[in-house]
Order: C-alpha cells, then sequence, then structure tokens
C-alpha cells in the first residue's frame, strides 16, 4: 500500500485527468456542502479501502473541487497556475525538510535567504534587514505587530502589555489587522480606523490629526499598518506621505502588500509603493498575483534585530549546530515550518526577474483592457481607478451580490462582490497573468449571456441611477 513509486502512476494519471477536466468544465458543477457525503464517499472507516476503489474516490473527490486555476476564476485575489512554482511546492512535500534549521534543511535554507536577500535589496532595505516566509498575509502582518509592540514596550515580553499602545490603520484595510491587534493583547479598542479619500487611500490629514489627538490624551501611538493595494479596490496608501509622520511621531510602519506588494518588481508600477525602502516592513504574497500555490508569503524586516527579539528562542533539542543566521526557526513564528520558498525560487530561477516583472504588467494590462470594455459599454458602470487590478462596475440594474451568487450556484463563473462606502459591485480582480484579452472579453460575455437567458432569475436594485 505505501508504495510511492506506484502511487506515482496514479498521481500523474490524476493530474492529466485533472487538466483536461478544467478545459472541459473550468467551472466545477457546485455541490450543496450538505451533499457532498452523497456524492463522494468521504467517511472515514475503521477498515482500509482497497486500492482501486481508493483511487475512484480520490479522483472523484479531486473532480469535484472548485477550479482555481482557470479562465472563468476570479473568485478571490489568486488565480492561474505557474507550472514551475507548482513543481517547486511538490518537491517541498516530498523533501520534507522543515525551515527550523540548517541541518535539517541544509540548501533549502540558502534557497530562503536567497529570495529574501533578493527582494530586499529590491525593496531596498538596506543592510541590516532581514525577513522570513510566514503562512500568509494574515501572519505577516500579525508578526510586524508584536516587532512593533515588542520595540515599544519590550515589557510585553514577559510582563505583558502595559502601554496605551495606539494602532492605526485605514478602514479599507485588510481584516486581519483587527484580529492581530487582539491577539497581540494590543487591544482592538485601541485600534483607529482611519477614514479614506474617494480613491480608497487612506486620509493622511484625519490620520495626522488623529494622532495628535491620542498624544495629548497620553497614548502612544506606536503601529501604522499602510496597505499597498487594498483589498476590494487595491488602492494603494501613499506611503511616501506616511513616512515624515512616521519618522515625526516615533512610529512603526508596516507596508501590507499582500495584494499589491508585487508591484515591487515592475519598473512601471514600483512607482505606487515610492518610499517602501523606508518603512519598517514590508509584505507580499506571491501566491496571489504571481500564481504560486498556497501559500507563498514574504516578509521583510528593515532591521533584523526585531525579528530575533520578537521571535528567537532557546531550544537546545532544536538548535544544536551551525550559525543562528542559517537556523532560520530563530527568526520564524513557526517551529516545523514548511519550505514556502522553494516554489518561489523555481519560478524566479526559470523566468529571472524579468519575467516576473512580465507577469505583474500583465496583470496591470488586464485590468486596463478590463477597464477599456467598461467604459465602452453603457450597461456598465465602473468604480475602481487606474493602476489598481481591481476592476469594479455593476452591470445594468442588477443587484452584484445575487448575481455573483446565481453566476457561482449556476456554475457560469466564479466572481465576488465588494463594498466601497456605500456601494456594492462586483469585483473583477486580474490576477491571472495567464489570461489573454479574450479571456477577459469572455468574461464579460459568460456574464452578460447569462443575464440575457435569465432576466427573471437575477434580483434587481431599484436605486440604479440608470
Ligand atoms: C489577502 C490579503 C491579506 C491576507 O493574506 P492571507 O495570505 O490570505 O492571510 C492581507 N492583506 C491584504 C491587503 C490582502 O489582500
Amino acid at each position: 500500500m505505501n508504495d510511492l513509486k506506484k502511487d506515482l502512476v496514479f498521481f500523474v494519471d490524476l493530474v492529466r485527468a485533472f487538466l483536461e477536466e478544467e478545459k472541459k468544465q473550468p467551472i466545477t458543477k457546485a455541490i450543496p456542502p450538505k451533499e457532498v457525503g452523497h456524492k463522494i464517499d468521504v467517511k472515514l472507516n475503521e477498515h482500509a479501502t482497497n486500492e482501486e476503489e481508493f483511487q475512484i474516490i480520490l479522483k472523484k473527490l479531486i473532480l469535484n473541487s472548485p477550479k482555481s486555476a482557470t479562465k472563468l476564476f476570479y473568485n478571490q485575489l489568486y488565480g492561474g497556475r505557474q507550472s514551475k512554482a507548482l513543481i517547486g511546492d511538490f518537491l517541498s512535500a516530498l523533501l520534507n525538510n522543515s525551515m527550523a534549521t540548517y541541518k535539517i534543511a541544509g540548501p533549502q535554507v540558502n534557497i530562503e535567504k536567497e529570495v529574501l536577500d533578493s527582494i530586499i535589496s529590491i525593496a531596498n532595505f538596506g543592510k541590516k534587514a532581514s525577513g522570513t516566509f510566514p503562512t500568509g498575509g494574515s501572519m505577516s502582518n500579525f508578526m510586524s505587530l508584536i516587532m512593533a509592540r515588542d520595540k515599544f514596550n519590550p515589557g510585553s515580553i514577559t510582563k505583558g502589555v502595559e502601554k496605551k499602545l495606539i494602532v492605526y490603520t485605514s478602514v479599507n484595510s485588510h481584516y486581519s489587522v483587527s484580529k492581530n491587534v487582539s491577539f497581540s493583547g494590543v487591544g482592538r479598542d485601541n485600534i483607529r480606523y482611519v477614514g479614506a479619500n474617494n480613491k480608497g487611500q487612506i486620509d493622511v490629514k484625519l490620520l495626522k490629526s488623529q494622532i495628535k489627538k491620542d498624544i495629548k490624551n497620553g497614548l502612544k501611538p506606536f503601529y501604522l499598518n499602510a496597505t499597498a493595494g487594498t483589498t476590494v479596490l487595491c488602492a494603494f496608501d501613499p506611503i511616501e506621505k506616511l513616512i515624515p509622520i512616521c519618522k515625526k511621531y516615533d512610529i512603526w510602519l508596516h507596508v501590507d502588500g499582500a495584494f499589491g506588494g508585487t508591484a515591487i518588481f515592475s519598473k512601471k508600477y514600483s512607482k505606487l509603493l515610492k518610499g517602501v525602502g523606508q518603512a519598517d516592513s514590508f509584505c507580499f504574497n506571491a501566491h496571489k498575483t504571481l500564481g504560486a500555490p498556497i501559500s507563498t508569503s514574504v516578509l521583510i524586516v528593515k532591521n533584523k534585530e526585531h525579528l530575533n527579539r520578537s521571535f528567537n528562542n532557546e531550544a537546545s533539542y532544536l538548535y544544536q549546530t551551525h550559525d543562528n543566521d542559517y537556523n532560520l526557526g530563530q527568526t520564524s513564528f513557526e517551529c516545523g515550518r514548511r519550505n514556502n520558498a522553494l516554489k518561489f525560487w523555481c519560478l524566479w530561477k526559470s523566468v529571472g526577474k524579468k519575467g516576473i516583472e512580465k507577469i505583474v504588467d500583465k496583470n496591470f494590462y488586464l485590468a486596463d483592457f478590463a477597464r477599456k470594455y467598461i467604459k465602452s459599454n453603457k450597461n456598465y458602470k465602473l468604480y475602481s481607478f487606474e493602476k489598481t487590478l481591481s476592476v469594479c462596475f455593476n452591470y445594468k440594474n442588477f443587484d452584484p451580490v445575487d448575481l455573483c451568487t446565481k453566476l457561482y450556484e449556476k456554475n457560469k463563473l466564479m466572481v465576488g462582490f465588494g463594498k466601497f462606502k456605500e456601494t456594492t459591485f462586483v469585483r473583477l480582480v486580474t490576477i491571472n497573468s495567464e489570461n489573454t484579452e479574450g479571456d477577459i472579453i469572455n468574461f464579460f460575455k459568460v456574464l452578460e449571456k447569462f443575464t440575457l437567458e435569465n432576466p427573471e432569475l437575477v434580483k434587481k436594485i431599484s436605486s440604479n441611477e440608470e
């Protein structure tokens, strides 16, 4: 039973079948959760399942799972598939090196350090910088918050949080900020949600006046979470304007680039992150816009002392050889940690930085293309802005929430809706660089055809301006 060589033959067959299925049926027929058990034998039993039956069940499970790499998947901020990155991920599982120490991970440590150093250099983070591969953007944000807390209130490591620490973030920032603030012991009442301008960027004036008010009240502003690519509108907070404020008031500036941070790879679009080199920490997700598998998250920190102070640990049962610079468990949250760097390295090594830049530029190009389509068609109303990867719109007077849900239930399209200020809309995100102009047009055609053929199925909104 436990025979990898034999299983690999089945595995390759299964992958082939899946790739064919992706072409034939890009949208998997949705199964209501309570019916899964009737369709697929997911039940675990006391006794072994015979090999042939096991393969049949597994195949059924795989072919009935939602497909995230097809040209009709726009539901999340990730999509598509870079095959070299996927191979790297498969190999990480095969090697199964935990990234905690050099003794167990060997050259894989150099792989992680090489990716991080290359990013540190691109982001202009300087010689004292370091980084890590956290499990995702939420965790990257968390780690940055903990480092800031420990910098301004070192006693929080041993005695717990004492000072009245205040966190700033925009109303449009990712929901992980509020969870993280509660985990950190700072407490959600100490978050100041700063309003945004009409493009979704943090309002710098409001931020300044809030900071002054808090200081006047004897509180300690210590952490600003700025976003490079907000989750809904893909708005970029003006980092350059935030730097002097953070310097003046001694505030840790973290740039959450989980969605849009990969723009640093592009000559044309890195301007959106101008000033990032002066932030204290910066993160992005290569699994969102670059087509690497989940999760490929990078966090870099201006001064590695902070990573060490907050995350290092004594453990004689773990750290038995080598310099701690090569024992990456000294700067990570986890103990046993998956090798998430190898897939990014495989992608980068194969296409070069130039290739990654092309991926980024293509995504922005596809967003421009989609916005042009919308602007040229009077049945659409556009809600998003240039130089973003979010294309937010409404079509005719269809209710966007119901439209997205019906498109999903009828197996036509995977796309989500978003909300900004008082308006809800369909959010098309161009995160799959493998898509072509034709695929983007097809997205709209599928949506238009669906509403045409099912005019009564989708709810209408009354408050439409048309
Ligand atoms: C997606 C996203 C996150 C969370 O990243 P995960 O890897 O899903 O945890 C954080 N911030 C922003 C702006 C995001 O878009």
